[in-house]
């Protein structure tokens, strides 16, 4: 196997969407589809895009696929890994009859700007519903918003804040306050995991893309990559697959127990999630056999990075008035979605390495 030998190099990680595109590009070669976004730049007026990267062949039956930036910032580390493979050669590992497709930043707007959501303060990993019913409701977040809305970010707003959740949540529960906190709302323009009034032109363009590469493959996996759930310096895997299911064994057998059993998710309850972006990959493939996956490198702990989640949301609606606050601020969020620390980087690409080879061996053997 050449992934114990790759080098780690962290040149593979980018300051800057227009980097980590550059660098994608590169090690991707020739074969990529670009959807350009049509009316949005990055902060330097940099144009913004999802690429799209063929490596194998391009008629292969089977297809394992990986995906990063739904959530903005989360995919400089999943640039990282996807760049990391490719210059590891991972490109002359691809057995007959299988195809690597990688989705370079499903969400540029929000990779190119630093921050989880889109152009709209939309969580695109809940907008992925179908606009034209009725949009899913919460009620449970009428209550978290009115709590996490303070005018003023320190320590003791802060605090007031964490002390208000914490009695909501002994009041309804954990499994409700986690479906009321971020399972997705669709009411609150400026609040946090809000799935939109409308379809994200990222929505429009992952979609297009998926319907463009896949539709002749019978066999196709597909991982979303993530940051900021699990233990610091590992990764977890969150399979929606009902146990059992031929997805979700086929996940077991590939990548071990770890990969269903939600080890390391530290969360009591995993929220029911809204609008998921692998919701709508299985629906435009539902006549292939699938396996889909989240995969998330672990950041902060939890309560840390709820706070970088409403920080998110003080530094985009309030920040403004507070310009010097806001950049004493932002290093904090940056840190909790894609950490600066070297020992973290590394982890990131040892371990995509090997479950990115783990998938291709799995796909191919299927
Ligand atoms: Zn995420």
């Amino acid at each position: 196997m050449a992934d114990r030998q790759a080098k780690i190099d962290l040149t593979a990680f980018s300051d800057s969407y227009a980097q980590a595109r550059a660098k994608f590009l590169e090690a991707a070669g020739s074969r990529v589809r670009s959807y350009l976004h049509p009316d949005q730049k990055g902060p330097g007026g940099e144009a913004l895009y999802l690429d799209v990267a063929l490596l194998g062949s391009p008629d292969a039956s089977r297809i394992f696929a990986v995906g990063c930036g739904t959530h903005g910032i989360e995919g400089y580390p999943g640039s990282a890994a996807l760049t990391h493979w490719l210059r590891s050669g991972g490109a002359k590992r691809i057995p007959d009859d299988t195809a690597v497709i990688f989705f370079h930043a499903h969400n540029p707007w929000g990779f190119a700007h630093k921050t989880r959501v889109t152009e709209e303060n939309v969580d695109l990993n809940r907008n992925f519903i179908d606009f034209s019913r009725p949009r899913p409701i919460n009620p449970g977040y009428e209550e978290v918003h009115r709590i996490i809305t303070p005018e003023r970010w320190n320590e003791a707003s802060v605090a007031t804040v964490f002390r208000q959740l914490a009695e909501f949540k002994r009041l309804v529960g954990e499994q409700a306050f986690s479906d009321a906190f971020n399972g997705g709302q669709y009411t609150h323009r400026d609040g946090v995991y809000y799935g939109g009034e409308r379809e994200q032109w990222s929505n429009g363009a992952f979609r297009r893309a998926v319907g463009e590469h896949f539709l002749r493959a019978k066999k196709i996996c597909f991982i979303d990559l993530h940051t900021a759930i699990g233990p610091r310096y590992d990764h977890i895997y969150l399979c929606f697959h009902p146990p059992g299911s031929p997805g979700y064994e086929r996940a077991r057998k590939w990548w071990g127990e770890r990969a269903v059993n939600r080890q390391g998710v530290t969360h009591k309850a995993v929220a029911v999630y809204s609008g998921l972006l692998i919701d709508a990959f299985e629906a435009i493939l539902a006549g292939a056999e699938l396996t889909t996956l989240v995969v998330e490198f672990g950041t902060l702990a939890r309560e840390d990075v709820q706070r970088a989640a409403l920080l998110q949301r003080w530094l985009r609606f309030h920040g403004p008035q507070d310009p010097e606050r806001a950049r004493q601020l932002l290093p904090e969020y940056e840190e909790a979605y894609y950490p600066s620390e070297p020992r973290w980087r590394e982890a990131v690409l040892e371990q995509s390495l090997e479950f990115l080879d783990r998938g291709v061996r799995g796909v191919s053997s299927w």
